[in-house]
């Protein structure tokens, strides 16, 4: 992997996944976008073809590459390590996610995470705010995953506020399990303060989650995953969450959490206006991670060769291995889907989800784009250019697009 800083002005024809397809972007030398004409309808390529995207967002980090979030004590220059690792998957924007602990923990490990972001100039632009899951969720066997069942609570505005409290970062969403007594008398609260109230590890019934929307749910976290193997054929959490429009839905694109036939009918189900790839990624994901013991938080996962996360001896999976450009390539293997569908999946409407509403670089905003060329097994990431630098990947000498940098 090299990181390089970027040493001239640059043009790139962008598919941009919104309503003018293709736009001209011009970045100058310091990696700020200087002008953006639309292109053309006659020059519109393939919604197939390898292009230049946006950067991708994901909602969802518990970790990655060997390092896990969930701590109090995490080095700014490993964090920063791990910025790498995710801008060379094409993950330019994210929420580093905690799972459950006591409140304290909870704290320590936010101002762990605030120190080495405010140490870090890439840190301060990719971390868009955290997302923490829990604690008020579902304590029930197979709900509640690999969060520790102990520190789970009934809601408490005092215990966000807490969290809230000193933050150098906004937390943009909150997952919580409507049934838990509370949730929902804190839904409302924590959408106007500007958080995302999501659902998930959660044994609610359909009247229940339909209540959490009426309060002003929006989202369902990792959806079909949290869940025992076993479930009721109706009257399930699941489906609940499928039917209601209000909320997006995030999937585990991973092929091990949803196998991709399931996935195809839950992507129907919610229509990719309501979808979300995420990556649910925890120390143990990353396309260089070797397979071995990994932590999130207090527990203890294994990833095996094959690449599946479980908690070691039961069945339970316990956050994911994958990296966002796999899933990418995932879907357009899977369903055939083009630029258009990954690009809503991936960045419009995860920013949606955290009620952002610009999706498309604008004149001052850093680069943030990447190369994608064809790949074996669908689109690779050849460069991803961020602000100032570029990370160019040299083990892939075909850059089609390398010849675009040289224009004035
Ligand atoms: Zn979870």
């Amino acid at each position: 992997m090299a990181f390089i800083a970027r040493a001239a002005s640059s043009t790139f024809r962008v598919y941009s996944g919104d309503d003018a397809p293709q736009i001209d972007v011009v970045v100058d030398a310091g990696g700020r976008i200087d002008s953006i004409l639309p292109c053309r309808p006659a020059e519109a390529t393939s919604p197939h073809a390898p292009c230049v995207t946006p950067g991708l967002v994901d909602i969802q980090v518990n970790g990655f590459a060997g390092v896990d979030f969930n701590t109090a004590t995490l080095p700014p220059a490993t964090f920063e390590s791990v910025l790498h690792e995710l801008l060379a998957c094409g993950v330019t924007r994210f929420l580093p996610t905690l799972i459950t602990a006591d409140e304290d923990d909870l704290v320590e490990r936010l101002e762990a995470l605030d120190r080495a972001i405010a140490a870090s100039p890439l840190g301060q632009q990719m971390v868009m705010g955290y997302h923490v899951e829990g604690p008020f969720l579902s304590k029930q066997g197979g709900y509640s995953g690999c969060h520790p069942a102990d520190a789970m609570k009934p809601a408490s505005l005092a215990t966000v506020e807490r969290l809230l409290t000193g933050r150098r970062k906004p937390i943009r969403i909150l997952t919580m399990a409507p049934e838990v007594p509370g949730v929902i008398e804190l839904i409302p609260i924590l959408r106007a303060r500007g958080i995302t109230c999501s659902i998930g590890h959660t044994a609610a019934d359909a009247e229940t989650i339909h209540r959490a929307v009426e309060a002003g749910a929006t989202l369902s976290t990792h959806l079909g995953n949290g869940l025992p193997h076993q479930l009721a054929k109706n009257d399930n959490p699941l489906l609940a969450q499928l039917a209601e429009d209000g909320l997006f839905a995030g999937f585990i694109a991973d092929g091990i959490h949803i196998p991709s036939a399931v996935l195809r009918t839950w992507l129907r189900a919610k229509t990719v206006r309501r979808s979300i790839l995420t990556s649910d990624a925890a120390a143990a994901a990353g396309p260089n991670t070797p397979a071995g013991i990994y932590t999130i938080g207090e527990a203890r996962i294994e990833r095996s060769p094959d690449g599946v996360v479980r908690i070691p001896g039961s069945p339970y999976l316990a956050g994911s291995s994958v990296s966002m450009d796999q899933m990418v390539r995932n879907v357009m293997t899977w369903f055939d889907f083009g630029w258009d569908d990954v690009l809503r999946l991936c960045r419009v409407n995860p920013l949606h989800a955290i009620a952002e509403t610009r999706t498309v670089p604008a004149i001052g905003d850093w680069a943030d784009f990447i190369e994608w060329i064809d790949g074996e097994n669908g689109p690779q990431i050849a460069r991803v250019h961020f602000g100032p630098w570029i990370w160019n990947d040299t083990q892939r000498p075909n850059l089609q697009h390398g010849e675009q940098e040289k224009r004035p």
